[in-house]
């Protein structure tokens, strides 16, 4: 096969080429949008952080209602 990257002849079960050093397979070439990753990972961090958030505000609102209901607060 061809490599992608140089153009050049390589093995059709190589992974790396061995004209321009390219990694052929995805699995061992680097992240190339490590930023765009971490901003996605961040973004899902906050996600779930505020999942969690809402969560806790709706359990201690249905327990102070609950709570109240049962005059257990004056
Ligand atoms: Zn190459």
């Amino acid at each position: 096969m061809l490599c992608p990257y140089c153009k050049g002849e390589v093995p059709d079960d190589a992974k790396k080429c061995m004209n321009c050093g390219e990694w052929i397979d995805p699995a061992y070439r680097k992240p190339q949008k490590e930023e765009q990753g971490f901003f996605s990972a961040v973004a899902e961090t906050a996600i779930s952080i505020l999942f969690w958030v809402f969560i806790l505000i709706i359990a201690v609102v249905a327990a102070y209602a609950f709570l109240d209901y049962n005059g257990l607060i004056s």
